[in-house]
């Protein structure tokens, strides 16, 4: 479904220049959990921006159901983005000042998707263990309950492919294995794309594995 050929992403700040991203290819599964583990400031989050259409790279391109990215509208990077991709990051970002389920909605409500909103949060909220928990606010959460409103605030819009960027990075060991759990679950039926550096927790749940140091893949 997602293919990177030759991906080179460099950073220039101050006339000093950091390639992020070396020529780097890949091939990715329509299903499954695929974890790409490396030391820190080897190039993961890069890739994982880019591949979510956060961010832009210098040369190489990336096929997506066939189609280069460089053919790509506005409007189709927006479709993209909203329809196809979920993004779950480690410090949760979830809204403070609303519930659980506002927090859950607005996803739907961002990709057009007003419809059944009611339904379709009790039932992702039942899917991730938190049935029961809506008009909770953020802060009265655990750090591994606000991940797993932030990985169903990510796929209640149904994506293709969810991207999780440290998703265990501020939780403890138990915690960290439930939310390896609950992705390796919710990629039964999609796409998800792991960053971690914890190579223990990546080897022990992922489908695939791919080592990254200094933006290549080894
Ligand atoms: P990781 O997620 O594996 O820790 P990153 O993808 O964040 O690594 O960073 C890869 C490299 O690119 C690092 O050397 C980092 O310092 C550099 N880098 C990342 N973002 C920027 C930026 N916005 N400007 C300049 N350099 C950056
Ligand atoms: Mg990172």
């Amino acid at each position: 479904m997602l293919s990177l050929k030759k991906i080179v992403k460099v950073y220039k700040s101050n006339n000093i220049e950091c390639k992020a991203l070396d020529n780097l290819s890949l091939e990715l599964p329509d299903k499954g959990l695929v974890a790409i583990f490396g030391s820190s400031g080897c190039g993961k989050s890069t890739l994982l921006n880019i591949i979510g259409g956060l961010d832009n790279f210098d040369s190489g391109d990336i096929f997506f159901e066939g189609r280069s990215v460089k053919a790509f509208s506005k409007r189709d990077w927006d479709a993209y983005r909203n329809q196809h991709v979920g993004f779950v990051f480690q410090n949760y970002y979830l809204m403070p000042h609303l519930n659980v389920k506002e927090n859950i909605s607005l996803s739907l409500k961002m990709s057009h998707q007003e419809e059944n909103i009611d339904e379709k949060v009790e039932e992702v909220l039942k899917e991730v263990g938190l049935s029961g928990y809506g008009k909770r606010l953020p802060k009265t959460l655990s750090g591994g309950q606000q991940q797993r409103v932030a990985i169903a605030r990510a796929i209640i819009t149904s994506p293709t492919i969810i991207l999780a960027d440290e998703p265990t990075g501020a939780l403890d060991a138990k915690n960290s294995e439930s939310i390896m759990k609950l992705l390796k679950k919710i990629s039964q039926d999609r796409l998800v794309v792991l960053v971690t550096h914890d190579q223990k927790l990546a080897e022990k749940y992922a489908d695939r594995l791919v080592e990254i140091s200094y933006g290549k893949i080894i």
